[in-house]
């Protein structure tokens, strides 16, 4: 999605929608792929008074998989995000907010995918309050207890042998 901002850059008042589809199937992301499904990218850049803005959103459905009980599950996600586009930084600019368009060129894809991996979550859940897998016999916890015996921390088992009345 490499853009030509140029008229843009130069001409006050001028506005521009950008957009399109991006696949970012091959992309992997703490070892899963997240991206399975299309990827839309919908905004708008500005020349406000001679300061260019990209204001887009992304949206997409996210296949994720549950840290806790390994289950896959899809995940609508919609994000925001807003830059100020400049062809050079001038002293003081280190904002991340800037993006740098050489010679007035835009890589909206690029942009869009670096924006977007900032906002994955790093812990995925299906569910809140997820139960898991059980350590021992690996059944889904979720879908009720498995019968196996709790493990017991050493120091409690060195108490029991101590008080054998205590349960
Ligand atoms: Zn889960
Ligand atoms: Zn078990």
């Amino acid at each position: 999605m490499k853009m030509d901002l140029r008229r843009l850059f130069d001409t006050v008042g001028a506005s521009e929608p950008v957009g399109g589809c991006l696949d970012f199937s091959k992309e992997s992301f703490q070892g899963y792929a997240p991206f399975q499904q299309p990827v839309q990218v919908a905004g708008k850049i500005e020349n406000r008074a001679g300061v260019v803005r990209l204001v887009f959103s992304v949206k997409s459905v996210l296949s994720l998989r549950c840290d806790r009980c390994l289950k896959a599950f899809e995940k609508p996600v919609e994000y925001r995000f807003s830059h100020i586009l400049v062809r050079e930084l001038s002293g003081g600019d280190e904002d991340t907010e800037f993006v740098v368009c050489a010679d007035g060129q835009l890589d909206l894809g690029e942009l869009a995918r670096a924006d977007l991996f900032l906002e994955l979550p790093t812990k995925v859940l299906c569910k809140e309050d997820c139960k898991g897998l059980c350590p021992q016999c690996g059944k889904d916890l979720n879908f009720g207890p498995c019968g196996c015996e709790k493990e017991i921390d050493p120091r409690w088992q060195a108490l029991r042998e101590l008080f054998p009345d205590l349960s």
